[in-house]
């Protein structure tokens, strides 16, 4: 019989401790009363304008410092085209061709790319389950919209669900020693979604891809090491509050389509 490997590579979401918003200037809160931390432009009101956070750009080049990556001398913004209740955009600001930084390396797992962009909103589901499935009704809050998050793309480099969870535990406290966020995972400022797929041990060629979404608390984090040995489509996480690892296909952002941010500058170092 043939024995397989997982193949896995992390993207993690790492919400930056800046005072403000990504694109205005509502102050980042949380636990605060619903939707008392908006403006026209987290709202995405008409005539509404984004301007970038200086300080967010700053973070995401101190966690490129961070990981040894090459950080850009120009980038820019991309707007991420999809519908759905969390984005009243209908878009995210994020970027796409022309990250902040490429390339890097932590404890010998390589480093894709670090690129910025904004948090959507949270949806709330009413209902006994607290998920969407069996909820009465489902309502929007808009303080998280525009938190500013650096997304962390790591190369397919990790062969154990154990050695995934120890290596996102060393990101975790280099990020904090960097001071660019909490990166309190119960809170939400740092989350992962893993890549996962099974091939041959001995073979270099890669199997289809399953997304597992949403490793943050520490249920997730066993349904990680769980999805590390079984499935083989994209998923989205339950919301176990026991290490429940039911996966269901994911249903959204299957048809984005990205182009250049019209409203947004291009960021250029002051180095040129
Ligand atoms: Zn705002």
């Amino acid at each position: 019989m043939t024995d397989y490997e997982p193949v896995i590579g992390l993207e993690i979401h790492v919400q930056l401790a800046t005072r403000t918003k990504m694109f205005c200037g509502c102050e980042l809160s949380f636990g605060e009363p619903p939707n008392t931390r908006t403006c026209p432009v987290c709202l995405a009101l008409p005539g509404a304008l984004p301007v970038a956070n200086e300080q967010a750009i700053r973070n995401v080049l101190t966690i490129g410092l961070a990981l040894e990556c090459d950080l850009a001398e120009r980038s820019v913004f991309h707007r991420k085209n999809y519908f759905y209740p969390d984005s009243p955009k209908a878009y995210q600001i994020s970027q796409y061709d022309e990250p902040l930084c490429r390339g890097g390396r932590l404890a010998g797992v390589r480093i894709h790319r670090v690129h910025l962009e904004e948090d959507a909103a949270k949806l709330v589901h009413v209902g006994a389950s607290g998920r969407i499935h069996g909820s009465d009704a489902s309502i929007v809050d808009f303080n998280r919209c525009g938190t500013p998050l650096a997304e962390i793309v790591t190369e397919p480099d990790l062969h154990a669900a154990e050695d995934a969870r120890a290596w996102l535990e060393l990101l975790r406290t280099t990020l904090r020693q960097t001071g660019v966020s909490d990166v309190n995972m119960e809170e939400g400022s740092l989350r992962c979604d893993a890549n996962i797929s099974l091939r041959p041990v001995g073979s270099a060629v890669l199997g289809t891809k399953t997304e597992a979404s949403g490793r943050r608390s520490r249920a997730r984090r066993r349904s990680c090491a769980a999805a590390g040995r079984s499935s083989r489509r994209r998923c989205t996480s339950t919301r176990a509050r026991s290490g429940s690892r039911r996966c269901a296909p994911r249903r959204r952002r299957t048809t984005t389509a990205t182009s250049p941010s019209p409203t947004c500058c291009p960021w250029r170092s002051r180095r040129t």
